[in-house]
């Protein structure tokens, strides 16, 4: 017989919401779910009330404007603090920034740094990487410029794929 401490009352999801609930439980977590509740149905686009540039915590993609290639990258600082870190790295030639790698093996190619795509927000730093970890395996088609491969993650979140990639609009 089995103890919990304690329940967890999710909402259901359809192919998903079973292997969490035996993830779960087998770290002795129970699993209840809400009738008439989707996580779709809790899904809603964020809006951002705050200059882009001036917000924090955020999950983004960033393109090359010549090519396809793409980054997805998460932040604690202040947006343009982050964007100011990549330009410096990019100067300062160092090898460890994904966009100067690209830039490097694409001399003529140029970063699109008018355009950014929020893909999410998250203040807990455990919870950003895996955020940031899913959007990558969302929008991984060979064209990122990512150096680092993110963060290991739990199986049954890959679940969430398809829907992430529903509900982005870029
Ligand atoms: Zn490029």
């Amino acid at each position: 017989m089995e103890s919990f401490d304690y329940t967890l009352c999710l909402p259901f999801v359809p192919g998903f919401s079973e292997n969490l609930k035996r993830e779960l439980q087998k770290q002795g977590i129970r699993v209840a779910f809400r009738k008439g509740q989707t996580l779709e149905s809790l899904l809603c686009r964020l809006k951002f009330r705050e200059p882009i540039t001036k917000s924090k915590n955020n999950i983004y993609k960033r393109n090359c404007k010549t090519c396809n290639f793409t980054y997805i990258g998460e932040t604690s600082q202040y947006q343009e603090c982050r964007d100011r870190g990549h330009r410096d790295a990019i100067k300062a030639g160092d090898s460890n920034n994904s966009f100067f790698d690209h830039l490097q093996k694409n001399p003529s190619h140029e970063i699109d740094w008018g355009k950014i795509a929020y893909l999410d927000k998250e203040r807990n730093t455990d919870r950003r990487m895996i955020k940031e970890s899913l959007y990558i395996k969302a929008f991984d088609e060979g064209n990122l410029m990512n150096l680092k491969s993110p963060r290991p993650i739990n199986p049954v979140w890959m679940e969430f794929i398809p829907h992430i990639r529903k509900s982005t609009k870029l």
